[in-house]
């Protein structure tokens, strides 16, 4: 059936999923795992289903209709916590995922070096909630053909205006996903949704399957799927707040706000994002 019309859908970004420990500052770029479930069963009940990432780039590229209230689930970074906190919850609502690795830190003992949470790293927390993944883990979700990992670049370093150093970064890191996890054919995700017509270049050259940002828009019917949006996903996020990211409502109130909003404002809060 080719006849039945096209919708927008949107992309959902997550990073870390650990629960609060008491007397320690909240995490950042954090849901608690309850939260995660709340808020994923709550748009299924709405009647949001959730895709692979893989199906609506074959969907998009076949040029057959995405049905209405279909929604995708990422990770960005790689953290550890998605494979003991996340999964478990997607496995329970059968939610697929993409898991956006910077692949440096597989395997690796510290804290991500962008990690902003004090508490990362030390004693007062358990290290599941900062330590990267590891490439078994990795394999094991792989396995289970619910979850695919992607390329977050090697180092999660700022290149902006650095389009050679971000190609090499880029290859690099999709030579460790085909070497550790034997991954060909790989997604992509900016750090920090930073991107430019540059680097979106660099990305289609070296053969990446998409290239994601965060800037947070439904990714239209004839959207470029290397330069497809997605929604930062926050603590205080409920299933009815992500309805209206996912409608596409988040995105024109953003606009409006963002044109009554001073221009020194505008810039303080443009260095958060
Ligand atoms: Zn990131």
């Amino acid at each position: 059936m080719h006849t039945s019309k096209d919708n927008p859908f949107g992309i959902l970004i997550y990073h870390r999923v650990a629960p609060h420990v008491e007397g320690v500052a909240a995490p950042t770029w954090n849901v608690t795992p309850d939260r995660l479930g709340r808020q994923l069963s709550g748009l299924m009940s709405r009647g949001y289903r959730p895709w692979p990432l893989r199906r609506a780039i074959e969907c998009r590229r076949s040029g057959e209709a995405v049905p209405a209230r279909t929604f995708v689930v990422t990770f960005d970074d790689g953290y550890d916590n998605v494979y003991h906190n996340a999964w478990p919850v997607l496995k329970e609502l059968s939610i697929p995922a993409t898991v956006f690795v910077a692949t440096a830190y597989l395997d690796g003992r510290r804290p991500f070096a962008f990690d902003d949470w004090p508490a990362a790293g030390s004693d007062e927390v358990p290290d599941v909630a900062w330590k990267p993944l590891s490439t078994a883990h990795c394999s094991e979700m792989i396995e289970s053909g619910l979850i695919e990992v992607g390329s977050h670049t090697h180092t999660h370093a700022d290149l902006r205006g650095r389009p050679g150093i971000f190609r090499r970064d880029l290859v690099r890191s999709m030579e460790v996903l085909h070497d550790r996890l034997g991954l060909s054919d790989v997604s992509f995700a900016f750090p920090f949704g930073y991107f430019g017509s540059e680097m979106v270049a660099v990305t289609r050259e070296v053969g990446a399957k998409c290239a994601l940002t965060a800037e947070p828009k439904v990714v239209a019917p004839r959207d470029d799927p290397f330069a497809w949006g997605r929604f930062n996903v926050g603590r205080h996020d409920t299933a009815a707040t992500l309805t209206l990211k996912l409608n596409g409502w988040y995105s024109m109130l953003r606009g409006v706000w963002r044109r009554l909003r001073p221009s020194s404002e505008r810039r303080k809060a443009a260095a958060f994002q």
